[in-house]
């Protein structure tokens, strides 16, 4: 089978990185980029592709079979909309949209055409996820039910679109998306509370940072947490499950996973002296009550995100990003920044 024709629409730091990292040739052809900016038509005319000259040009191309749209998040339904009326296949980058009205006017013409839109919600392959995906469903800590997800950065938001409302800006709506798409992929329950916070520390008009916490149905906390003024990071993930507890630094999968051992002669923890104190409780476990594990990558049982694209475009295959996933990302979304407001 032959690759699938695509265009590039936004040649950015992301549209280029699809081109230079993430599409297999043997599955994508990128036969040319659309971008508004005369330094990006630059860069991919260096990288030999052949620049359009409009969104028109590109749709009215009838050997494009498929888009790619890395635009700023306010420009994703429009191109999304006129590609699908033209008959092409669209992978959108995330945030699919502003909000879920915008993504509902994108699927309805998706429906209608019969073309497939997928997003690229690349997060769920990261190595750090997939350990905290195979601890979940394998219980090797036991049940979990406590999952913290951080990023954390020092340098702001960077001084581009993301600073603006306009355009979709804000950590919300950027790492966001992302660390709630894992989350709400991993824990199949609804949820039964919720509670947000942003953070404005460098007086940006979007949110530089939030915590949200969610309780689901199923007994699980989680705390998602985003900063940008972080000189001194938390760990990526803390999980803590019926039988140990996970701490991956970072996504180089530094870290440990302690497993408790259950043995029946455990000595008792003795108390320790605390600061000026002294604590039994919070006395770390005897030696034999735990055995510490480096972590170790595990495979993704799913395959990478272009042969999914690939298996759904040619073999008519189910995608492994499904719209109504992204779509409940999205609502969530929308529903924290309504409870942010209503606080205000
Ligand atoms: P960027 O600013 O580096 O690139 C955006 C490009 O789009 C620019 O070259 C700009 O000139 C062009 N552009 C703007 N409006 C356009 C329009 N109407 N038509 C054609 N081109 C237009 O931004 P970026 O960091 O590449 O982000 C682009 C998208 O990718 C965003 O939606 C972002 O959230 C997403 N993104 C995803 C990931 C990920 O890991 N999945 C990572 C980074 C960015």
């Amino acid at each position: 089978m032959t690759a699938i024709k695509f265009v590039i629409i936004g040649y950015g730091g992301m549209g280029s990185y699809h081109k230079k990292e993430l599409m297999p040739s043997e599955l994508v052809q990128v036969v040319g980029v659309y971008d508004i900016a005369q330094t990006a038509q630059d860069s991919a005319r260096e990288a030999g592709l052949k620049v359009y000259e409009s969104l028109e040009r590109v749709l009215a191309d009838e050997t494009v079979e498929a888009v790619l749209i890395a635009t700023p998040n306010d420009a994703h339904k429009t191109i999304a909309i006129a590609a699908l009326h033209a008959g092409k296949h669209v992978i959108c980058e995330k945030p699919v949209a502003m909000n879920v009205a915008e993504l509902d006017a994108i699927l309805k013409v998706a429906k209608e055409t019969g073309n497939t839109f997928m997003v690229h919600q690349n997060r769920r392959w990261d190595p750090d996820f997939l350990v905290i995906r195979d601890l979940y469903q394998t219980g090797q800590i036991g049940d979990l039910f406590q999952i913290e997800s951080r990023v954390h950065g020092a340098n702001g938001i960077p001084g581009d679109w993301r600073e603006q409302a306009k355009h979709g800006g804000g950590m919300l709506l950027d790492w966001g998306v992302h660390l709630i798409d894992q989350l709400l992929w991993l824990i199949d329950s609804p949820i039964k509370q919720m509670s947000a916070d942003f953070s404005y520390i460098l007086g940006n008009e979007v949110d530089d940072g939030f915590i949200l916490y969610l309780t689901f149905e199923n007994g699980i906390r989680a705390l998602i947490e985003v900063g940008t003024t972080n000189y001194s990071q938390l760990p990526r993930w803390y999980v803590k499950g019926l039988n140990g507890a996970a701490k991956i630094e970072n996504w180089d999968l530094s870290g440990e996973l302690v497993v408790a051992t259950n043995k029946a002669d455990v000595i008792a923890p003795k108390p320790i002296k605390a600061g000026v104190g002294l604590t039994k409780t919070m006395a770390p476990p005897s030696e034999e009550a735990t055995v510490k594990h480096a972590i170790n990558p595990i495979p993704a049982d799913f395959v990478p995100f272009y042969q999914n694209v690939f298996d759904v475009m040619r073999h008519g295959a189910q995608p492994i990003v499904k719209n109504e996933q992204v779509r409940k990302v999205l609502q969530l979304i929308d529903d924290v920044f309504a409870l942010v407001e209503d606080a205000k």
